[in-house]
């Protein structure tokens, strides 16, 4: 997460906005959260609980990402298919994937957004949200494969 452009709420001013109660799990939950940089699976955020709380089950968290999530405070990433991912940074941006570590890292492109709707777009829906996600392989795991 980007600490240097967030506004500085404390955990629990943000909670009662929301109309949450601040549990000591859920202040933990959320504090990860804003440690873990960049797009931490539920369970990188079950383990980092555990060593406060080691009697919390993984369902407790799931259930906790998942309120956060209804409230706005993160989103889920839609793909990576064999974990959850949860998304700190709230501004409109896109995703570059590293297909072997499945790093995922930000990126805004004004370019793109600005490219006009397909024709036949209002056809299909209403659009609520556009999203690119650029597949590929990240430098760390070029330079890996070079050594
Ligand atoms: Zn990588
Ligand atoms: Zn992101």
């Amino acid at each position: 997460m980007k600490k240097d452009n967030k506004p500085a709420a404390s955990p629990r001013e943000v909670f009662k906005r929301i109309g949450l109660r601040a549990t000591p799990q859920r202040l933990e939950i959320y504090e990860i959260l804003n440690e873990i940089d960049g797009h931490p699976a539920s369970e990188d955020i079950y383990e980092r609980v555990r060593k406060r709380f080691p009697s919390i089950s993984f369902d407790t968290v799931y259930r906790t990402l998942s309120q956060f999530e209804k409230h706005g405070l993160i989103k889920k990433v839609h793909h990576l298919a064999d974990k959850t991912r949860y998304d700190t940074n709230m501004m409109h941006h896109h995703h570059f994937v590293c297909v072997r570590c499945k790093k995922i890292i930000d990126f805004t492109w004004e370019e793109l957004d600005r490219v006009p709707m397909p024709e036949g777009v209002s056809q299909w829906g209403s659009v609520e949200d556009r999203y690119v996600e650029l597949r590929g392989i990240c430098r760390d795991c070029l330079k890996e494969g070079k050594e």
